[in-house]
């Protein structure tokens, strides 16, 4: 069941959901990277998708995408920034993929002809994903995050994995529960411990006990607190760590090993501790936090301000992409989420747009607000504003220069008018057999694909090579017939496909906008805080300029 040489860690959530679970685990992820051990990391969504690829960002939050075109959750995202690690489609399980690969094993009478039974066979299905994993990566340790929060009915499968290997292996697995300690009384200080002591009580219902809790509260545990933890929670002195609310995301590792998470795991383990190695990460903080002079960036987007869902959860590898080039830069990114629909009362409501030292419009789909959005990349172009746009914010920024620089006054894309007389974004002829069949999940482009960048451009003096891979997840594309008459009116395609069929950039020449420039893909994805994106850094310096 383990396998030789790997160790195991599981972080699993008590009392409530979205206490971090998943920053925690890249947190655990990076502590042990300072170590010299080399990690990999595992989410668990435990519901039915197969993956994120299908569900709403207001339902799910983003829908962060890997190089192999996994469709999968934002905590991914999260291991790969924390980690510096590109991950793939191994690392992401759900209940749906799971009970799929049994069934279909099934199917291939991989089982020879014997009962599949739900237990063992759905853990042992999961262990080996895990293991898959970790082989692939090169890991010594796997940390897998389990959705949810115990005492679910969803996710007591993965809890009996995490029992199976446990009993088997008890030196080669850890057991992290995250839990939230809340805060009564008047001054709301008084941290209450009762709701983490239930939430063990449900792990041991599964025949689990957790080796180390991260009490989550939005301030430090006292020893007193801890101490009462650990009792009635059978954990040995020292295992109750606390994860205080952090105004960085970054600095939670730096705090895990403030508070001695290193040393109890790999001593759990039976690792031989390396020594701490955390400088480069520590500077990297101290950099970011320690840059005062502010830059106000608008995201303009169509979900803003309908209170159904938290909004910095559909953008988040938006937003840390902005906070790694500021950190760069020596700025301090203020973001502000303007509505597109605001945008489209005509031009006097654009005139807002002058406060702000750049703007970007993210990825999105259909029809709302799109007029807002062009009306705003019509203005950043002509006001010469910082514009980066992303994915559909480069399709829009194709369809607003037809429209009023090559003369196309329709010029429109097809998923918004398909009887367009100007269908400068379009769907590529090889995708529309897919779409005709209603094969949806085949008609997107997903996952990493090379680009070739034209010297002397915006673009190749940002990333200063000649080749990139990026990562995409759209429908649509500047439609190749239109390239010639868009390019003759001064926009220039400074990334393009291999096969010079697709546009992947589109920008103004430097002598003509400080930056104006708009991707097919998603540079968010691929941003990290010890690396942050070469577009991201230009776009925040051109901000910046204009700020001083
Ligand atoms: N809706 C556009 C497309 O499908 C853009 C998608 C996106 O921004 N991710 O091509």
């Amino acid at each position: 069941m383990a396998k030789k040489g790997i160790k195991y860690i599981f972080v699993v959530g008590g009392v409530m959901s979205g206490v971090g679970k998943g920053i925690a685990s890249a947190s655990i992820g990076k502590i042990l990277q300072s170590r010299g051990v080399e990690v990999t990391a595992l989410k668990i969504d435990p519901y039915v998708n197969v993956d994120a690829g299908t569900m709403n960002p207001t339902e799910h939050g983003e829908v962060f995408v890997l190089d192999d075109g996994t469709e999968c959750d934002q905590d991914m995202g999260n291991y790969e920034r924390f980690l510096d690690r590109d991950l793939t489609r191994t690392n992401y399980m759900t209940t749906g993929s799971v009970y799929l690969s049994v069934i279909q094993k099934e199917r291939n009478l991989e089982y020879g002809g014997k009962q599949v039974e739900v237990v063992p066979r759905i853990p042992l299905e999961i262990i080996e994903r895990i293991n898959k994993a970790a082989e692939k990566a090169g890991a010594k340790v796997a940390i897998t995050e389990v959705g949810g929060t115990v005492g679910e009915y969803e996710n007591i499968l993965f809890l009996e994995a995490i029992r199976m290997l446990k009993i088997k292996n008890p030196h080669d697995v850890v057991l992290v529960l995250v839990s939230h300690v809340p805060a009564l009384g008047a001054g709301g200080n008084e941290l209450k411990t009762k709701p983490t002591q239930h939430a063990v009580r449900s792990l041991n219902s599964v025949g689990l006990n957790p080796d180390i809790i991260l009490a989550r509260a939005h301030m430090p545990l006292d020893e007193k607190r801890k101490e009462k933890i650990e009792f009635m929670c059978s954990l040995e002195k020292g295992d109750v760590i606390s994860a205080p609310n952090v105004g960085n995301i970054y600095e939670v590792p730096v705090n895990f090993e403030n508070g001695g998470m290193g040393d109890r795991i790999l001593k759990k383990l039976k690792m031989k501790p390396k020594q701490k190695d955390m400088k480069e990460w520590r500077d990297m903080v101290t950099h970011m936090n320690s840059a005062t002079k502010p830059v106000r960036i608008g995201i303009v987007g169509k979900y803003f301000g309908t209170g159904e869902f938290v909004l910095e959860d559909s953008y988040i590898s938006v937003i840390e992409s902005i906070r790694h080039a500021g950190g760069k830069v020596g700025c301090k990114p203020e973001i502000v989420w303007l509505n597109s629909e605001q945008f489209e009362k005509g031009k006097e409501s654009l005139k807002e747009l002058n406060d702000f030292d750049g703007i970007i419009v993210p990825g999105g789909f259909g029809s709302r607000g799109i007029e807002g959005k062009i009306s705003v990349i019509e203005y950043c172009r002509e006001n010469k504003i910082p514009y980066f746009g992303l994915c559909y914010g480069m399709q829009l920024a194709v369809i607003e220069f037809a429209r009023h620089m090559a003369g196309m006054k329709d010029a429109n894309t097809t998923e918004i008018n398909p009887k367009t007389s100007h269908p400068v974004v379009d769907i590529m002829p090889e995708q529309k057999k897919n779409l005709k069949d209603k094969n949806f999940g085949a008609t997107m482009r997903l996952g990493a694909y090379v680009a070739n960048l034209k010297k002397g451009t915006v673009a190749f003096g940002a990333y200063g090579v000649p080749e990139i891979s990026e990562r995409h997840r759209h429908r649509y594309e500047v439609n190749p017939e239109y390239i010639e008459k868009i390019t003759e009116a001064g926009l220039v395609f400074s990334g393009v496909s291999p096969d010079g069929r697709l546009m992947e950039i589109a920008e103004l020449p430097k002598e003509k906008h400080p930056f104006f420039l708009g991707t097919q893909f998603h540079p968010e994805l691929k941003s990290r805080p010890l690396n942050p994106h070469p577009l991201f850094v230009a776009f925040m310096k051109a901000c910046f300029a204009r700020r001083k």
